[in-house]
This record gives structure tokens, C-alpha cells and sequence, in this order.
């Protein structure tokens, strides 16, 4: 390690990731000159082919439907930059925290759960479809930008904290990144953490997109405490403040009491359980970063609040089902006649087919679909299935 990362360690807590106790990656590698070794991860994951296309992929609105809507990539920077505060604020790694959140959604498909849920239905004789195993796909063998291994390479930390959840089956196939879900341990902090602040990320910029595409309305959202209060305090303070400002300055107060109470809570957890290292947080019965029991059931109203008035409602459920008849039917075309693929996922394809049969074929197809980027699965099926276009 250099002396820089050194040194930046010497200030974290005691159960934060280092890269002095890293579990390192599966090929060693030199270390970095400048940057500690979870910076580079970081890197690797932003010059990737895969995240670039995070810009054209649905969190829930789909990628045409206005610039102004979060897409995987603008939520997976909102995600980092909450994580990183509060790890700063508790003396956990930075770097780790960012190269997770950065990565999480990396395997997803395009029209965000719709699509998930397509894609796991088409591969369900073949092991289904998840996109948290497809994240560490990607970074573990599908991005093809280094001569000397397959995917990225990166800290078992990083991998670790992609991998938030794992059927069993799954995770007796994965080795070593698989194992705590068979020993029913914990993730580091640091992912612990990107998962909770991938939460409230989703949750504050879905309200803020669900009212700007008029999906749900102020009335409704004030029925629901966690913006209730923040609202009426907004109102006493501002009477006169024009709505879009009003709605900016709730949200902003909502991800600020939302983070302080994930601060305070796990600080709490924190010093009551002392971990002595990462491994000690591994080993405990339960997460240690999480919201207070209030915050945490203010959240779920929110969440089902969210569920049922927009992700349920009618206007992106057509959206939805739309996006599902692309996935299915571009998955049963390339199916058919594995010929059809672009010649390096034919070539994919072929070597998946040679270990694994039919089921390496279906992989193959999904690797393909699942990369693809709203407009291009749209364009792709058009290209595909349209007799009247002429490619
Ligand atoms: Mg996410």
C-alpha cells in the first residue's frame, strides 16, 4: 500500500474495511501508486462499459420519458455521494462505500423492474434471473477491459457489498463471495451502509419524480408522516413559496432527517456492540447501520405508500407491461436462433453453450438483453422483429 492510503486508514474506525486487512482480489495484482486499492475498484467500475450505460437505463420512469426523470446512472451518483457522507461521518472507508454504491445496479436491465421481473420469467428453467448476481456478473466476468483477466478484478469488499442478497442455491455456486449467506453472517459496514443509502435515495427521488410526472399529488403524499411533517414545516416557515421550490425544500428535509437518524441509530449500534474489526461485524447476529425503529417504519409507510400510488399505477404499469413484451420477445427470437446475435454474443453464446448446453445459450441471450439500454432494447426489437425495417 502507499503511503497516502496509509495514512488515510489511520483515521478510520477500528471495524471500518481497510485494504491492510482486505481480502484482496482473485488475481493479485501490484498496488496502486497514488490511489488505495478501493479507489482504484472505484475507477475500474466508472470506466466501465456497463456503467456508462446506466445513462440510458429506468430507475421507473422510462428513459424517453423526459430528461428531467433519474435514470440508474444520476440515482447510482446520488446513492454514492449520501453513503459517503455518512461514512466520513463515521469513519468508515469512503473510498469502498462509493465503489459500491457506484456498482450496485450495474446488472440490471433496461425498464428497471419490469424488466428484471420479464427476464427472470424467461430464464426460469434455465436458473432465473436476478440482477444483484448479474451486478457481480458484470464486474466479475462479462466486461472484457483488461489483458490480463476477464471483468474487473475487484476487492473482495467491493464484490462483497454488490452481493447484497443470494438464494441459497446461488451462493453454494459463487465460492467465496457466496459463503456468508451459507454462514449466515454480515457484509462489512461499508455495504451495509450502500444499501441503506440506496433506500433513501430511491425513496426521496421517486417522490420528487412521481410529482413532477403528476403520478401522485401533494394531497396524497400528505397523508404519509415522514412528508406530512416535513411539509407542514416547510408551510409555517415559507407560506408563500411556490410549489416546485416548497416540494424541493420537503424532499431536502426528508433525506437530512432520514440520514441523521441513520447516523445517530448506527453510532448508537455501533458503540453498544463494539466490533473490534470487520471481521467481528461480520460475525454479529445482525446489521449494525440501519434506521431507528421509528425511521424504520416511516420509511415502510413510504414505501408502500410508493408501491401502490406509483409504481402500481396505471400509467407506468403500461409502461411496464409494454416493457415486458419487448424483453420476452427478443429473448424467445435470439432463443430460437442463437445465430441472430450480434457475432460477439453469438461467439458467447457459443462457448457458454459448449460448458453448459441450452442453459449456457439462455445466459448468453440474457447477458445480452440485460446490457442493453432502454432505447437499444426498443431499437434492437424493431431491428429484430419488425419485417418493415430493413436491418
Ligand atoms: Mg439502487
Amino acid at each position: 500500500m502507499n503511503s497516502d492510503a496509509r495514512h488515510h486508514e489511520l483515521h478510520l474506525a477500528p471495524y471500518a474495511a481497510t485494504v491492510a486487512r482486505s481480502r484482496g482480489r482473485h488475481h493479485a495484482e501490484p498496488a496502486p501508486t497514488y490511489r488505495s486499492e478501493y479507489q482504484r475498484d472505484r475507477d475500474r467500475i466508472i470506466h466501465s462499459g456497463a456503467f456508462r450505460r446506466l445513462e440510458y437505463k429506468t430507475q421507473v420512469f422510462v428513459n424517453h420519458e423526459g430528461d428531467m426523470f433519474r435514470t440508474r446512472l444520476t440515482h447510482s451518483v446520488e446513492v454514492a455521494q449520501i453513503g459517503r457522507t455518512i461514512a466520513r461521518t463515521l469513519r468508515l472507508n469512503e473510498d469502498l462505500t462509493e465503489a459500491i454504491a457506484l456498482a450496485h445496479d450495474l446488472g440490471h436491465t433496461p425498464f428497471g423492474h419490469a424488466g428484471q421481473d420479464a427476464l427472470n420469467h424467461c430464464m426460469k428453467e434455465f436458473g432465473g434471473f436476478e440482477h444483484n448476481l448479474q451486478s457481480l456478473r458484470v464486474v466479475d466476468k462479462l466486461e472484457e477491459r483488461y489483458a490480463e483477466f476477464s471483468g474487473l478484478n475487484l476487492s473482495f469488499e467491493t464484490r462483497e457489498g454488490i452481493l447484497k442478497h443470494c438464494a441459497l442455491s446461488k451462493a453454494i455456486e459463487l465460492g467465496d463471495i457466496g459463503e456468508r449467506f451459507l454462514n449466515k453472517q454480515q457484509p462489512g459496514l461499508e455495504a451495509q451502509l450502500a444499501n441503506v443509502a440506496d433506500e433513501i435515495a430511491y425513496n426521496n427521488h421517486d417522490v420528487d419524480d412521481g410529482l413532477r410526472a403528476g403520478l401522485i399529488s401533494l394531497e396524497q403524499l400528505r397523508e404519509i408522516q415522514l412528508f406530512h411533517d416535513q411539509y407542514e414545516a416547510v408551510k409555517r416557515a415559507y407560506p408563500d413559496l411556490p410549489q416546485r421550490r416548497t416540494i424541493h425544500e420537503v424532499i431536502r428535509r426528508m433525506i437530512n432527517i432520514q440520514v441523521t437518524d441513520l447516523v445517530e441509530s448506527s453510532r448508537q449500534r455501533l458503540s453498544a456492540a463494539a466490533p473490534s474489526d470487520i471481521d467481528a461485524v461480520r460475525a454479529g447476529p445482525a446489521p449494525l447501520i440501519g434506521f431507528s425503529d421509528d425511521m424504520r417504519e416511516q420509511n415502510l409507510e413510504l414505501k408502500r405508500f410508493l408501491r401502490k400510488h406509483l409504481y402500481q399505477h396505471y400509467r407506468v404499469r403500461r409502461m411496464s407491461a409494454k416493457a415486458q413484451r419487448v424483453i420476452r420477445a427478443l429473448f424467445e427470437v435470439f432463443m430460437e436462433d442463437g445465430l441472430l446475435l450480434p457475432p460477439e454474443y453469438a461467439l458467447h453464446s457459443a462457448r457458454l453453450r459448449d460448458k453448459h448446453g441450452e442453459a449456457g445459450h439462455a445466459r448468453a441471450c440474457a447477458d445480452y438483453i440485460a446490457g442493453m439500454t432502454d432505447r437499444y432494447a426498443i431499437a434492437e426489437y424493431e431491428r429484430v422483429l419488425n419485417p418493415a425495417h430493413l436491418t
